[in-house]
């Protein structure tokens, strides 16, 4: 995935690197493993809402620094969080396809 140089500026800095050990200490096991009964170390942080879903530097800074947007995660599940949230999209342009070719057809046909 492409990143946005706004977001690489942010992810680089000192404050992101001290947030991240501080919500690794405070939640040392992986957020998703533990929904799924499994005790697994969290090595990564994950944003819930990610923070290239919003467009200038300020609104992307506030979500990379929030506290509460933060969730540990271990690798395996920060992977798989990500292709999941990439098939969403997928799966969201695949069905405005098709409501334009229904759209189409209501309006032609
Ligand atoms: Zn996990
Ligand atoms: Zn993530």
């Amino acid at each position: 995935m492409a990143k946005d140089a706004g977001y690489i500026k942010l992810i680089n800095t000192a404050r992101w690197r001290r947030l991240r050990i501080k919500k690794l200490q405070a939640q040392p096991l992986c957020g998703c493993c533990k929904g799924k009964d499994k005790i697994t170390p969290a090595t990564e942080v994950h944003h819930v809402t990610p923070v290239e879903s919003v467009t200038t530097i300020e609104q992307m800074e506030i979500l990379m620094f929030d506290y509460n947007n933060l969730m540990s995660v271990c690798s395996e599940c920060h992977n798989e969080i990500h292709a999941e949230m990439f098939s969403h999209t997928k799966e969201n342009i695949k069905k405005a396809n098709k409501r334009r070719t229904q759209r189409f057809i209501n309006n032609y046909l």
